[in-house]
């Protein structure tokens, strides 16, 4: 089994890996040559065409491979080894694929699948604009309808591949209604092609990466595109972007972990003939944990894209995990480049080694395509949602150990009758637990128990007395309670409250 496999790897995605692995490699120095010479590497592009891996998600009855998320990842991993030809790959693949096959018509999937596949063009993805970025919703390129047309105007930027494309999967705002805005019905999604009268290239960035990949702005001046070229309703643009996003963050994340495979041999090579204080410097503690570092992050990234992979392709859509990848996987990639630079001292910042090439397109994947903070903020909405993580964990006290304990016992306080005084009780019981902490009435019915509303009802008295302090969620209702100084008085003598550890003397207690 090759070192890069795994055990649920099917025997015709490891013939896949060794096959494209070996293209890749076959096809390297000629990547490099077109970096150096900042030259687009259209050659190697029609190459990677020639062998259809462009059509790598795409369905055989289209013409494509349909490999499935792991071999495209598998494929997508090896290719992103190819400078250049990895970035604009991705752009072209990830342009329309999903969309167009969850919401594309059959006359649209036979017309655009089949030339996403033929991969003798190139396709790019145009969403962001000037004013907008990670708020993907405010899209301000507007299409108004006229006849059997859409009426185009605005400008889109950063797109990657922006003047060399044919196709541009494009979204606009087809409604100023706030109603559609709230709804996330004001987009609509659209395929322009290169040559239509209006659609121009405005600007080619000059970036800190991606020496030769242009990333451009596009003007769009009253361009006219058939409604034909519209892929889902008009309006559910957003539900058609939304398609395929898990894949495409995990393509993201597995384009970053080939830009590492190429640091690790160059960087055992490059310290086994490297002499400083008469010892070779892979005989140096600090390189060798660097170069561990570098090496054990990268295997535990192919091990979890891998699975979220795996995942995918059987049916699941592991948003958790698809931005945990984005986002932790280019962190390390980033790490892992700067780590390379400093193991090989000035030689890594020389552009004699791609080591200073790779530290600087690993910035980028820390922004495009999703920044790492939009990434977290998606972790968290998701995380929080999920009940695997989502359920209290009561810390109950333990009158043997005298001391707190995670448990599962019912309270001391189930099956009292739900009155002011045993519902104080029972926060007031909890500051002596959780002292720092709020209970939610959920708490309060869990430990009491009894009837929801007779619970607030009572809170709202107990508030009155200024007996407990309440804490309302957005919609006025109450959230959080806890007893208030007075409450805690009222509700037991100061010493239920206190706690000494054995060794602290009573002389000193006070
Ligand atoms: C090299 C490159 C290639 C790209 N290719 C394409 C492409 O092909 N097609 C395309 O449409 N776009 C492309 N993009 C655009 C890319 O998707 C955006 O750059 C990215 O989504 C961030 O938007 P922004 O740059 O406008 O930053 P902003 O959205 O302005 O963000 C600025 C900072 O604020 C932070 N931030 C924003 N909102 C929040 C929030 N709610 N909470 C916490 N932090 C927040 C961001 O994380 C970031 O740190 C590309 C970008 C680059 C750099």
């Amino acid at each position: 089994m090759s070192e890069e496999t795994f055990w649920w790897f099917t025997d015709e995605q490891k013939e896949l890996q060794r096959k494209i692995t070996q293209f890749v490699d076959e096809n390297m120095e000629e990547a490099e040559r077109y970096v150096l010479k900042s030259e687009i590497p259209w050659p190697l592009i029609k190459k990677v065409g020639t062998e259809g891996y462009f059509g790598a998600a795409v369905p055989k009855k289209y013409g494509g491979l349909e490999l499935g998320a792991t071999g495209c990842a598998i494929v997508s991993e090896q290719i992103s080894r190819l400078a250049a030809v990895g970035t604009l790959y991705l752009a072209s693949t990830l342009g329309g694929t999903h969309q167009l096959l969850k919401y594309g018509t059959d006359e649209q999937k036979q017309e655009w699948l089949s030339r996403i596949a033929k991969g003798n063009e190139l396709g790019a993805i145009t969403i962001t604009e000037p004013f907008v970025g990670s708020d993907a919703a405010g899209v301000m390129t507007t299409a108004v309808k006229d006849g059997d047309e859409w009426i185009v105007n605005g400008k889109k930027r950063f797109i990657t591949g922006g003047g060399i494309a044919s196709r541009y999967f494009t979204y606009v705002k087809t409604s100023e209604d706030p109603a559609d805005r709230k709804n996330y019905s004001h987009i609509t999604a659209l395929i322009i092609e290169k040559g239509t009268p209006g659609f121009s290239l405005e600007r080619v960035n000059p970036l800190i990466a991606y020496d030769n990949v242009p990333n451009s702005y596009i003007n769009f001046n009253d361009v006219r595109v058939p409604d034909e070229n519209r892929i889902g309703a008009v309006g559910k643009g957003w539900n058609v972007m939304m398609a395929g996003l898990n894949f495409e963050r995990l393509m993201g994340a597995v384009n970053n972990i080939g830009n590492v495979r190429d640091i690790i041999p160059l960087l055992f090579h490059y310290t086994k003939r490297r002499v400083q204080f008469n010892q070779t410097t892979s005989r140096i503690p600090g390189i060798q944990n660097e170069i561990a570092n570098i090496v054990a992050k990268y295997r535990m990234a192919r091990v979890y894209v891998y699975n979220i992979a795996k995942q995918i392709d059987d049916g699941e859509e592991p948003a958790l995990d698809a931005s945990s990848a984005k986002w932790i996987i280019s962190e390390n990639v980033r790490d892992a480049a700067f780590r390379a630079i400093q193991v090989m001292g000035g030689d890594g910042l020389t552009k004699f080694f791609p080591i200073e090439r790779i530290a600087r397109a690993a910035k980028i994947s820390e922004i495009a395509a999703g920044t790492s903070e939009v990434q977290k903020m998606i972790i968290y909405r998701f995380a929080s949602k999920l009940g695997l993580y989502n359920r209290p964990v009561r810390l109950r006290w333990d009158d043997e150990l005298n001391f707190p304990i995670k448990s599962n016992k019912e309270s001391r306080f189930k099956g009292l009758e739900v009155n002011e005084e045993n519902v104080l009780k029972v926060i007031a019981h909890d500051y002596k637990v959780n002292p720092g902490l709020y209970m939610t009435p959920d708490d309060v019915r869990e430990d009491i128990g009894g009837d929801r509303e007779l619970i607030l009802n009572v809170f709202n008295k107990l508030k009155e007395q200024n007996l407990i302090v309440t804490h309302s969620d957005r919609t006025g209702k109450i959230a959080l309670v806890k007893a208030t100084y007075e409450g805690l008085k009222k509700a037991f003598p100061d010493s239920y409250y206190q706690w000494f550890p054995k060794w602290y003397s009573d002389a000193d207690k006070f």
